[in-house]
């Protein structure tokens, strides 16, 4: 058993989204294995999160595991500038063919965050490339959340992403307000006009328009209507901005399809993927683009060259990974799992909706949602789920679930019986 130094850890490591001086109590992992996360004292917990929506064939999976070990007897990274591998063209092979149609050029990025400025300098670039330089701003939807770069972040939601602490060092976005209809509702067109009026009044300075499309992700865990990004496709062409889509949360069948934009038939000019791309199992992004972006910027300034080049570019581990994950997905096993977790998910957590601390319950694919009346104290819900058995970790009112597609639906039952247990006791 690996001792955990929790003092050196508490004294001298940044934990995310923590104060330094006063640190969220953190919970020493000793290793994990299919949907359970074991800690160094030996309990078990039942994985609610998927490690932030990416672990979602499980952890410690024997092909995944595989992949990685006879990756690491060839070679576990080299540079990607004047080199090339074939994990890597297989990887992109894969993305290109499973990516929504027109999306054919791929470039390998090191995370998320990264992937977002890569998108966005993309737009810039073809813009430029086109003797328009003034069309380098970026229009995007209140309650996203986009990374925690700064050119990611001036997209993220103005309040949620703190703008204010960072004002002067981000560059000022154009926000529409929160897309307000849910994917159950019924089609009421006049909720785009908002979206319409932005793009219309700031053509001539918008490189893009950049979502997440259907689930709002980190910045409220919110679902919108499919509706609104197919007319915000359109918007889009109609005004001559670019359409990037962030699916780095949704990407890889977590809302029920390959990508969330297909609920829309939506093609974006540019795609984030990330997260779930490794299985969870390490770093990787990528950012696909249509052969017009790409060949526009390539007839462009700089030499046509595009500017960005990542040390772990492409890095052959991951992509070695991230082939054995998607060969898994190929399998075409997680629609059913997808479809029946969110059914589970509606059937456990409805219920709360009638808790006098429950405010919202709402479930799409794979991700159930109970949103508080007030905020939840991460430090206590977080110790009453861990002696329960599960990992589920809260921020601000909301609870959540995202669990790996191979959940069972006893263990699966043991996280909504422990937010209806939270629920109760607020
Ligand atoms: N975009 C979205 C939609 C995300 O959910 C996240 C991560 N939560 C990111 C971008 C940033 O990815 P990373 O944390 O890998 O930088």
């Amino acid at each position: 058993m690996q001792q955990c130094d929790l003092r050196f850890d508490r004294d001298h490591i940044w934990h995310p989204y923590t104060s330094f001086q006063d640190p969220l109590p953190v919970y020493p992992v000793q290793c994990a294995e299919g949907c359970e996360i074991e800690l160094t004292d030996g309990r078990r917990l039942v994985d609610g999160m998927s490690s932030w929506w990416a672990a979602i064939h499980g952890y410690n999976h024997p092909a995944l595991t595989a992949a990685a070990k006879a990756q690491l007897d060839q070679v576990s990274h080299v540079m990607f500038g004047g080199i090339t591998h074939q994990p890597a063209v297989e990887l992109c092979k894969r993305l290109v063919k499973h990516s929504p149609a027109g999306l054919e050029r791929v470039f390998l990025a090191d995370s998320g965050s990264v992937s977002v400025e890569v998108a966005i300098k993309m737009a810039v670039q073809y813009w430029a490339a086109q003797e328009q330089p003034a069309k380098n701003r970026l229009a995007t939807l209140r309650g996203g959340y986009h990374g925690d770069t700064f050119a990611a972040m001036s997209v993220c939601d103005p309040v949620n992403g703190m703008h204010s602490l960072f004002r002067g060092s981000l560059r000022e976005q154009l926000f529409a307000p929160i897309p307000q209809l849910t994917p159950d509702e019924p089609w009421d067109p006049t909720v785009i006009a908002p979206l319409e009026r932005l793009l219309s009044e700031h053509q001539h300075e918008l490189a893009a328009l950049i979502l997440e499309p259907i689930v709002q992700g980190a910045g409220g865990m919110r679902f919108y209507h499919p509706n609104y990004l197919t007319e915000a496709a359109r918007l889009c062409r109609h005004y001559n901005i670019l359409l990037i889509a962030d699916e780095i949360a949704t990407g890889f069948g977590r809302t029920g399809r390959w990508f969330a934009c297909e609920h829309a038939d939506v093609s974006p000019d540019i795609m984030c993927v990330g997260k779930a791309l490794t299985g969870g199992y390490m770093t990787m992004a990528a950012v696909l683009c249509s052969d017009n972006i790409a060949t526009t910027i390539s007839a462009g300034p700089a030499g046509g060259t595009f500017m960005h080049g990542p040390t772990f570019m492409g890095n052959p581990l991951a992509c070695a990974v991230a082939n054995a994950s998607l060969e898994l997905l190929e399998q075409e096993h997680w629609p059913t799992q997808v479809a029946a977790i969110e059914s589970q998910l509606k059937r456990e957590l409805s219920p709360l909706l009638h808790l006098p601390s429950v405010a919202d319950v709402r479930c799409f694919g794979a991700i159930g949602v109970v949103e508080m009346q007030q905020a939840v104290d991460v430090a206590t819900a977080q110790q009453a789920f861990v002696d329960a058995g599960v990992w589920i970790r809260p921020f601000g009112r909301l609870v959540y679930l995202m669990p790996p597609f191979v959940i069972r639906p006893e263990q699966l039952t043991k996280l909504t019986q422990a937010i209806t247990e939270l629920a109760q006791r607020q």
